[in-house]
């Protein structure tokens, strides 16, 4: 009878209902938002050493009719949480390939290279590989210059099969790049084991790699590593020259941030390629 009644207690909270409530509703935006076109895709460039622009981050968007810009940090969360990520992550693949298109045609940005961040339970899901296959295939976008960020939280499932789904569709020229290196489960087993092209050193890194010797520290032996184990880096989250040069000093040859342009939308690209 005592568990009962803080059950009950604990039911009618009233802050926690309202919060599960707010959840409820925003599940339901959601769900109508991916349905009335509120999501979209904005690129953010991915620059080399000397500045060029090799290609780009599709980073999901979901302006809400009455509550504005929501933020991926909340709205991925919960798409994950209620399986939504799963339409939401076939629409942003799309897009994607309709941009890679678009960009073909165009000599100068012909050249780019598209990655698209997928959640772990899209990854895992039995038709993921068909789905990226068909979805290249109608749009006509080459493989070659799609690239796929995976998190390490693929690394705590079956990573026998992670091994077998990438490798299909590296069999296709599709690129892997690991998202947000070093702040969860790798290990350099793991690391070695897997046919990634590509890890992203988090922004978490590189904001105090000047001022904190830990992250410094971190920094390079993330480049030391990647190069010894044959794989391009990409900073993110780089904001000033003077990360930039540090990174660059210690053999980075990748950067993504602020310094280089803020996420936008095609026609912000646009202007960056022929400028
Ligand atoms: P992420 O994949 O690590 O993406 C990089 C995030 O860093 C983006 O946040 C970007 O706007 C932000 N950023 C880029 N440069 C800078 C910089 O110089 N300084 C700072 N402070 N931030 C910078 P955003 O767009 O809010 O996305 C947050 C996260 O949401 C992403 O982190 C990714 O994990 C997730 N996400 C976004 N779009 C998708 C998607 O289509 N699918 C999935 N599964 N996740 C997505
Ligand atoms: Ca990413
Ligand atoms: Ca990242
Ligand atoms: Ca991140």
């Amino acid at each position: 009878a005592k568990a009962a009644g803080r059950n009950t207690q604990r039911f009618f909270d009233p802050a926690m209902q309202a919060a599960l409530l707010a959840r409820a509703s925003l599940e339901a935006d959601l769900r109508q938002g991916l349905a009335g076109n509120e999501l979209f895709v904005h690129y953010q460039p991915v620059v080399d050493a000397r500045g060029r622009v090799q290609g780009a981050e599709a980073l999901a968007r979901w302006r809400h009719p009455v509550r504005g810009f929501i933020s991926p940090a909340e709205f991925i969360p919960l798409a994950e949480q209620t399986g939504l990520i799963l339409p939401l992550g076939r629409h942003i693949l799309q897009v994607a390939c309709a941009q890679l298109v678009r960009w073909a045609r165009d000599p100068q940005a012909a050249h780019l290279s598209l990655a698209v961040n997928v959640s772990a339970r899209q990854f895992r899901q039995p038709g993921f590989v068909a789905e990226v296959l068909q979805t290249l295939q109608a749009s006509g976008a080459n493989p070659r210059r799609l690239k796929i960020e995976l998190t390490e939280s693929m690394l705590l499932g079956d990573l026998e099969c992670t091994i077998e789904r990438m490798g299909q569709l590296k069999r296709h020229g599709v690129g892997f790049a690991l998202d947000d290196f070093g702040t969860g489960y790798s290990s350099l087993s793991y690391l070695k084991r897997l046919p990634l092209d590509q890890v992203k050193i988090d922004q978490s890194f590189v904001r105090d790699v000047l001022t904190d010797p830990n992250d410094a520290a971190i920094v390079r032996t993330i480049l030391a590593l990647a190069q010894s184990l044959d794989l391009a880096v990409v900073a993110e989250g780089v904001e000033t020259t003077g990360q930039l040069g540090f990174l660059r000093l210690h053999g980075c040859e990748q950067f993504q941030g602020y310094l280089f342009g803020r996420p936008g939308s095609a026609e912000d690209m646009d202007v960056l390629l022929h400028a």
